[in-house]
C-alpha cells in the first residue's frame, strides 16, 4: 500500500494548499517516487459540477468524465499525470454511498452515525486509490479551514488512520499563515499556534508546518513556531509569496520540504531530483522576448478562478513560444455593434470562452464576426464554437434567426441543436457529454497542422452539438467540420481555411495542458497571434 500524505489548512481559507500539495508532489515525483493526489471537499455537492463558477471557480473534468474540484488541474498541470473519479470525493458522495447501504441495509439493524460509518468511509475513500498498487504516495488534500463543522469528520479519520497505519506511513502537512503587521513591522505567529492547537484538540498533531509568508521568516521566527506547536525546527517550511506558481516546487526545494518528506516516510530509495524541463520551462516563462495580448471573451471574468485552466493553458502556450501573453478580460455584456471595434482593439487573438446559458449571447456573436471578418486569429471553446458556427450561419449563410437551442428553443433554425441522447436526461448532475472522446482530423486542415495527426482525443463537457443538417451549407460556404468523432459523425472541430486562424473546437483542450505537454491549440493559437502582432507592428 501506498504511504499517506495529508494536507491541511489554518488560519484563512485561499493559501494555496492545492499548491503546494502539487509542488511536493511534484518534487517527489522528481525523485523517481510514484505519485497522486487527491481532494477531499467538505461541501455536500455530490461533485462541483453543479456550482456556480462564481462560487468555486472552474469545474475541472477529468478523463474518465468526473467533474471535479479545479485543485484537480493543478494536480495534473504539475505532475503531467491524470487523474480521476476516484481523485476527487466530496462530503455528499460520502453520505450518498453511505446512505444507500443503509437503504440496501448493509447496516444490519445499528444506528447509522458519522462515527463510525461515515469516517469509515472516508478512511476507504482516502485509501483506495493508495491500494490500487500504481503509486508510492498517495497525497490527500482536505478543502476548508481546520475548525470549519463541515470538514470535522475527514479531520478526525485522518486522526483515526494517523493512529491505526504504521507512524511511518502516514504524514500531516499543515499550511497556516504567518501574517506580517506593517505597523509593528512584525511577523506573527499566534494564529499558527492557535490554528495548530485546534488541530491538537482534535486529536491530529502535524508533521510539518508550510508557512504562507510576504517576508522571510529567519530562523528565530522558524525556532519560535517549533517550539509553540511542537514540531522539529527543520519541519518549519517557509512559503514565500512568489511570482508564479510555477516557481513553487523550487521554492520547496530549497526549504527541504521533500527531503524532509522522505525522511519521516523512512523513505530510502529516490533520486536527486530531476527538474531539468521544469527550469526551462520557469525560464522561457520568466524572460519572454515579446509580448502579446489575447482578449478573453467570457461572463465570469470577474473571478479568475472561473476560466483557471484556459488561463494556464495561455502560460503553457507562451513560455514554448516565448512570448508574455497578456489575457484581456472582455465582458460579453459590454460588446455590441458600436463598441467592439474599441473593446477589441490592440488584441492579436481572440478566445471565446465556454459557458452556458443566454447572457452575454449576442456579444460573443458579434466579437466572432469582428474576429473572422479582420482576420484577427480566433478560437472558441465549446459555446464559443458553438458562437462561431450561428455567426457564421447568420451573417454568410444569411440564416437570420439561426440559434442554438439552448438559447431558443423554438427557433426554426437551430444549427447548435441538443445531443440526441441529452433529450430524454432529467437529472442535471454528472448527465452532460463528459470526459474523453476520441476525434478524427481532416487531412491537410489546420487542426491538422496543429496536432500532427489525425486520430486525437480530448476531453468534453456540454449537451449540445453542430447540427448536422446543415453541414454541406457551411462547408460550401468555407466553414468546414476538420474534427469529427468516428462513431457518431458529432463535429468536433469547425474552421475557415480562408482565414489565417479560425478555429473552434466543442471539446476542451484547456483541460489536458500541462508544464510538460502544452495544448497543441494554444500553442499555436499563440503563435498566429504572435505573428499577428508581428505583422501588424511592421
Ligand atoms: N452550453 C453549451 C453546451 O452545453 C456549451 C458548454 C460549454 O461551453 N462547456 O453545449
Amino acid at each position: 500500500m501506498a504511504k499517506q500524505i495529508f494536507v491541511t489548512g489554518g488560519v484563512t481559507s485561499s493559501l494555496g494548499k492545492g499548491i503546494i500539495a502539487a509542488s511536493l508532489a511534484k518534487l517527489l515525483q522528481a525523485r523517481g517516487l510514484k505519485v497522486t493526489i487527491q481532494k477531499f471537499d467538505p461541501y455536500i455537492n455530490v461533485d462541483p459540477g453543479t456550482l456556480n463558477p462564481y462560487e468555486h471557480g472552474e469545474c475541472f473534468v477529468t478523463e474518465d468524465g468526473a467533474e471535479t474540484d479545479l485543485d484537480l488541474g493543478h494536480y495534473e498541470r504539475f505532475l503531467n499525470i491524470h487523474t480521476s473519479q476516484l481523485n476527487n470525493v466530496t462530503t455528499g458522495r460520502i453520505y450518498q454511498t453511505v446512505i444507500n447501504k443503509e437503504r440496501a441495509g448493509d447496516f444490519l439493524g445499528k444506528t447509522v452515525q458519522v462515527v463510525p460509518h461515515i469516517t469509515d468511509e472516508i478512511k476507504h475513500r482516502m485509501l483506495l486509490l493508495g491500494k490500487t498498487n500504481q503509486f508510492d504516495i498517495v497525497i490527500t488534500e482536505i478543502g476548508g479551514t481546520v475548525g470549519d463543522i463541515e470538514s470535522l469528520p475527514f479531520i478526525e479519520a485522518v486522526r483515526q488512520l494517523q493512529w491505526e497505519l504504521p507512524d511511518e506511513d502516514v504524514l500531516v502537512i499543515h499550511l497556516t499563515l504567518i501574517p506580517y503587521l506593517k505597523a509593528a513591522k512584525e511577523l506573527k505567529t499566534k494564529p499558527t499556534q492557535h490554528s495548530v492547537k485546534m488541530m491538537s484538540e482534535n486529536g491530529v498533531h502535524p508533521d510539518i508546518l508550510v508557512c504562507r509568508t510576504e517576508e522571510v521568516l529567519g530562523n528565530d521566527i522558524k525556532n519560535k513556531i517549533a517550539l509553540f506547536c511542537n514540531v522539529k525546527p527543520e519541519a518549519v517550511i517557509e512559503a514565500l509569496d512568489a511570482s508564479t506558481i510555477y516557481e513553487v516546487p523550487l521554492l520547496m526545494l530549497r526549504e527541504k520540504l521533500d527531503v524532509i518528506t522522505l525522511k519521516k516516510l523512512g523513505i530510502k530509495e529516490y533520486a536527486e531530483p530531476n527538474l531539468d524541463n521544469w527550469k526551462i520551462f520557469l525560464d522561457k516563462l520568466k524572460y519572454p522576448k515579446a509580448k502579446i495580448t489575447i482578449g478573453l471573451i467570457g461572463k465570469y471574468i470577474e473571478l479568475q478562478d472561473a476560466y483557471k485552466s484556459i488561463l494556464e493553458s495561455f502560460i503553457h502556450a507562451g513560455a514554448i513560444n516565448e512570448v508574455k501573453v497578456q489575457v484581456i478580460d472582455i465582458h460579453s455584456e459590454f460588446i455590441n455593434e458600436q463598441t467592439v471595434a474599441e473593446k477589441l482593439k490592440g488584441l492579436d487573438g481572440l478566445l471565446v470562452a465556454p459557458g452556458f446559458g443566454n447572457r452575454g449571447i449576442d456579444g460573443k456573436i458579434i466579437a466572432v464576426q469582428y474576429a473572422r471578418e479582420n482576420n484577427l486569429p480566433f478560437f472558441g471553446i465549446c459555446l464559443g464554437m458553438q458562437m462561431a458556427v450561428i455567426e457564421f450561419a447568420r451573417n454568410v449563410l444569411h440564416i437570420a434567426d439561426a440559434h442554438s437551442v439552448e438559447m431558443n428553443a423554438n427557433t426554426t433554425n437551430p444549427v447548435i441543436n441538443m445531443m440526441e441522447e441529452q433529450k430524454k436526461i432529467k437529472l442535471m448532475g454528472g448527465t452532460m457529454r463528459l470526459g474523453s472522446y476520441p476525434c478524427e482530423i481532416e487531412e491537410g486542415s489546420l487542426a491538422n497542422r496543429i496536432y500532427g495527426t489525425t486520430l486525437i482525443s480530448e476531453r468534453h463537457r456540454h449537451r449540445y452539438e453542430f447540427n448536422n443538417a446543415y453541414l454541406v451549407q457551411f462547408e460550401n460556404a468555407g466553414m468546414i467540420a476538420s474534427g469529427t468523432n468516428p462513431e457518431t459523425g458529432l463535429v468536433e472541430i469547425m474552421e475557415i481555411p480562408d482565414h489565417p486562424f479560425f478555429i473552434g473546437v466543442q471539446y476542451h483542450p484547456e483541460l489536458k495542458s500541462t508544464v510538460e505537454s502544452p495544448a497543441p491549440l494554444f500553442v499555436h493559437f499563440i503563435a498566429a497571434a504572435k505573428k499577428y502582432n508581428e505583422s501588424r507592428s511592421k
